[in-house]
């Protein structure tokens, strides 16, 4: 058996099947009338998974963030405004002191 052939029966055993659109982490939602787009989120996402948008709410724009968004709270942590909220999959506000020590966890901090 290749290499290619044994990467694939690894992945075929070890897939999760997930109903599709299903989403199992928070994602990041940007708060409109909060948003200054300043463009620090932009610059810290690591996922590029934000993008800013025209808006009529101000000159310079607002943050936007797309499908990709992996949850990791550093925007919400980052953001100077307080711009960025994590909403869970369910749509409930995911606990602000939960973004912390998430992100502790991810770094190997603790
Ligand atoms: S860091 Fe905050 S204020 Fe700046 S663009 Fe991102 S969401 Fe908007
Ligand atoms: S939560 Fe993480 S991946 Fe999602 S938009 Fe914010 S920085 Fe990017």
């Amino acid at each position: 058996m290749g290499n290619d052939e044994k990467i694939a029966a690894v992945q075929e055993r070890t897939r999760v099947p997930r109903a599709a659109g299903a989403r199992k982490r928070a994602a990041a939602r940007v708060i409109s009338e909060l948003c200054t787009g300043c463009r620090i989120c932009v610059q810290t996402c690591p996922s590029n998974s934000i993008t800013i948008v025209e808006s009529e709410l101000n000159f310079t724009g607002i943050a936007q963030v797309d499908e990709s968004c992996t949850g990791c709270n550093i925007c919400a942590i980052d953001c100077p405004w307080t711009g960025v909220e994590m909403l869970n999959p369910d749509g409930s506000k995911k606990d602000e002191a939960e973004y912390e020590r998430q992100l502790k966890r991810l770094r190997g901090y603790q």
